[in-house]
């Protein structure tokens, strides 16, 4: 395999650190190119130092002079904020994009690199969340692969490997069911961010562990699911399975149902979509089924945990919900992390921006940026932000 250069969008968060792991492990086959962050400077120097790429970007232009000072030694290119990420992305210095910044962010320096028909290991959820007509639609034109690096769609995509044309009859996304598995309303209302960010399975950025506590994070993983995969809505089902063993699965029209396992660890989702088609040995510990073990199943309750049912809404509505569903959400989920909202009013906040916000059925690129503005905009008048 020649050497990927790589681009890492998001290379301080979780995903990105994780990415810069794997590609620690295999110098031979991966270089990390460009690497950004938005204002964690002295995580991305350290990294500049380590990895030595091509360019750096900081979001978060009050820093650019201490990173560009931190790297003036190296001859490391440092750019600064929103519109560099775009300009890096239709930059020819890398082969691959790991889209891992988090949120609607991600949205533009990804389509960019599709733009230039780069290949994407896709961590960013989000992009496809609110544009996923337009990405997949111009990943095909550009015949560019869009490999997912969410656990759940990498274990779908694995189990595809070799099918060929063999149509999906449905597919199963599990789901953890969070740290508040099993626990009612009246529970939830006095839950507290610190105890929300305690994810039994995963240690994961701070957004994603609260929507995985509300179960929005699966709401949107549906979607995610029905773009990559190209599924009607019915074909997507969700599964609560909390032990996170098998990270999903994919049943055939002949009734045959595949399934990805292995222990919750993002590396291995990670190495496969930068590494594909290729598997790559590593030392990452294994599962082992003659140790005690059970795997449970159970339906997700979705009075309880409604942000899922606002989410199969916006999937079976499409058009311009589900990227109004994703900017409620971001804001809410914001407020929540400064303890601004109670757990509970997340979903009243993305339920009343889902009424409030003109629907629009086969929106442009311009309109889903516009309702992602509106949606923001009347959200956080609700909680007053
Ligand atoms: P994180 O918060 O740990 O990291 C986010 C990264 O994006 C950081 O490098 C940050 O500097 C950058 N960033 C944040 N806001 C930005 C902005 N406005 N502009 C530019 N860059 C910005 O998040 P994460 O947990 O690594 O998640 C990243 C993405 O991957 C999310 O979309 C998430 O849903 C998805 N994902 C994460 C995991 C996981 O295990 N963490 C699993 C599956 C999917
Ligand atoms: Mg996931």
């Amino acid at each position: 395999m020649m050497q990927k250069r790589i681009a890492i969008f998001g290379s301080t968060g979780s995903i990105g650190t994780q990415a810069l792991e794997v590609i620690a492990a295999n110098p031979s086959l991966f270089s990390a190119e460009v690497l950004t962050a938005q204002s964690n400077d002295d995580l991305l120097i350290k990294q500049a130092l380590q990895f030595n790429p091509n360019i750096v970007v900081i979001g978060d232009e009050t820093r650019y002079q201490k990173v560009k000072d931190a790297l003036a030694k190296t001859d490391i290119k440092v750019f600064a904020g929103e519109k560099a990420l775009e300009e890096v992305a239709a930059m020819d210095c890398y082969d691959l994009m790991l889209a891992g910044i988090v949120g609607f962010a991600g949205l533009k320096p990804t389509l960019q690199a599709v733009e230039q028909g780069k290949a994407v290991a896709l961590a960013n959820k989000e992009t496809l969340v609110v544009a996923g007509d337009i990405v997949m639609q111009k990943a095909i034109e550009k015949r560019v692969p869009i490999i997912p690096v969410d656990s759940e769609h990498s274990a779908i995509f694995q189990c595809l490997v070799g099918e060929n044309l063999n149509p999906i009859d449905k597919i199963i996304l599990t789901a953890s069911g969070g740290p508040f598995l099993g626990k009612k309303p009246n529970f939830l209302v006095n839950v507290k961010r610190d105890h929300a960010l305690q994810h039994p399975n995963w240690s994961m950025g701070a957004k994603i562990t609260i929507d995985s506590a509300t179960l929005m994070n699966k709401g949107l993983e549906m979607i995610e699911a029905k773009w990559l995969f190209n599924l009607k809505p019915d074909q997507v089902q969700v599964l609560v399975h909390p032990q996170s063993i098998i990270h999903s699965m994919v049943q055939f029209e002949d009734g045959s149902i595949k399934a990805q396992m292995g222990l919750p660890d993002m590396k291995l989702p990670i190495q496969y979509a930068l590494a594909f088609p290729q598997r790559l040995a590593n030392q990452f510990p294994r599962y082992d089924f003659r140790r005690p073990n059970t795997l449970n199943f159970e339906e997700p309750d979705i009075k309880t945990f409604r942000n899922l049912a606002l989410a199969t809404e916006a999937l079976h509505k499409g058009g311009n919900l589900p990227c109004v569903l994703n900017a409620a959400n971001e804001i809410a989920v914001f407020a929540f992390l400064r303890n601004r909202v109670g757990f509970l009013d997340m979903t009243d906040v993305i339920e009343r921006t889902m009424e409030k916000v003109a629907f629009i059925g086969q929106p442009t690129l311009e309109e889903y940026f516009e309702s992602d503005a509106e949606a923001r905009e009347f959200a956080a008048t609700l909680i007053h932000l």
